[in-house]
């Protein structure tokens, strides 16, 4: 039975949140209704707990990443049905505009989005259950499945950046989850040695866990001379950097070696600016790759990742908390303190 109302996390402005009784919407066409079951918590939270969204005025039921099982489904919607398990991605792509057309549906210009998981109740829009909504495996656990989502944006990046069999990978804002699955990918893809970088010794420690060789904090030591050390003076071949910072983006240049690759994965603030040494960048050849979001087949390669059980989700979700404590597990991740908190409704 689905209820009339509902809890919402709502964000009100900057910091000040209230878990209020809302009405719980009923899907119109090709729409589904979730229960949620597991939200699980993200950077991108903490941003927008931080700052607000431009793009959606307070009140604001925040939240993204999720699953759960379907209760209702609107007029229209085919091979979803009450009682499924799923999860979904966070935004899909138009399909028509000029980005989509060239294959850079991450770049669409009318991308729907899909918010609203820290509540009881998630309704999908109709785009996003046409390209994104993803049906889960017996084997799989709600929060387990709720990490496709960020994994959509890791394999659109990793697949720029690609790294080869025997190379060297340096990644920075180790321990994040973001960086855990990148470096998971990097193993995949049959790096020789990957060098975890970060600040928290607890989520280093997790970093090493899914695949780091090497773990800096680079809060206690000077990473640069260990770093020289170990890439015999030369840089890594492949810098990955998602600690969004300009430091860090400055830093990811400075550790690469000729001819490598860098990814600039951590967004920066409109009118950041970062130097460059550009003899380095231009007579050491180096390629600097900048990801943002990914596509509907990113996506679904990403969840094909996960339920082959070839990535090991479960060790991101180092939390499970309440609805009502959804303010302390920000903060356990504004600290460090946790890599990913689930978000269980009621
Ligand atoms: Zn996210
Ligand atoms: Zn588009």
């Amino acid at each position: 039975m689905v209820r009339d109302k509902m809890k919402a996390v709502c964000l009100l402005a900057e910091q000040e949140i209230e878990i209020r009784e809302v009405n719980v919407p009923s899907p119109g066409t090709g729409e589904v209704l979730v229960k949620v079951r597991a939200a699980i918590t993200c950077g991108t939270d903490v941003k927008i707990y931080r700052r607000g969204h431009p793009k959606f005025p307070p009140p604001f039921v925040f939240g993204h990443e999720f699953a759960g099982d379907i209760v209702a489904v609107g007029d229209g919607v085919k091979g979803f049905e009450p009682g499924m398990r799923v999860t979904a991605n966070v935004f899909a792509e138009c399909g028509e505009c000029f980005y989509c057309q060239r294959g850079q549906g991450n770049l669409c210009e009318n991308l729907d989005y899909n918010f609203g998981s820290y509540a009881e109740y998630n309704l999908i829009p109709a785009s996003i259950v046409k390209k994104n909504l993803f049906i889960i495996p017996d084997h799989l656990s709600y929060a387990e499945a709720a990490i496709v989502e960020p994994l959509v944006c890791v394999v659109h990046a990793a697949n720029l950046v690609s790294v080869q069999p025997g190379e060297q990978v340096i990644v920075i804002g180790a321990g994040g989850p973001l960086s855990l699955l990148f470096i998971q990918l990097a193993r995949l893809a049959g790096a020789s040695s990957i060098i975890a970088v970060g600040h928290s010794d607890f989520r280093l420690s997790i970093a090493q866990q899914l695949g780091a060789d090497i773990i800096i904090n680079s809060k206690n030591v000077d990473a640069e001379p260990l770093i020289a050390n170990l890439t015999k003076g030369r840089g890594a071949d492949v810098v990955i950097e998602c600690a969004g910072s300009s430091d860090a983006w400055e830093f990811a240049v400075s550790q690469v070696r000729k001819g490598g690759r860098v990814l600039w994965f951590g967004g920066l603030p409109g009118g950041t600016e970062v130097r460059l040494d550009a003899a380095k960048v231009h007579y050491g050849e180096i390629t600097l790759y900048n990801a943002h979001g990914g596509t509907t087949e990113d996506a679904h390669k990403a969840f094909e990742l996960i339920s082959s059980g070839q990535l090991d989700v479960r060790t991101l979700i180092t939390h499970e908390m309440p609805l009502e404590e959804i303010e302390q597990a920000l903060q356990k991740m504004i600290s460090g303190d946790a890599v990913k908190v689930a978000i269980i409704p009621e």
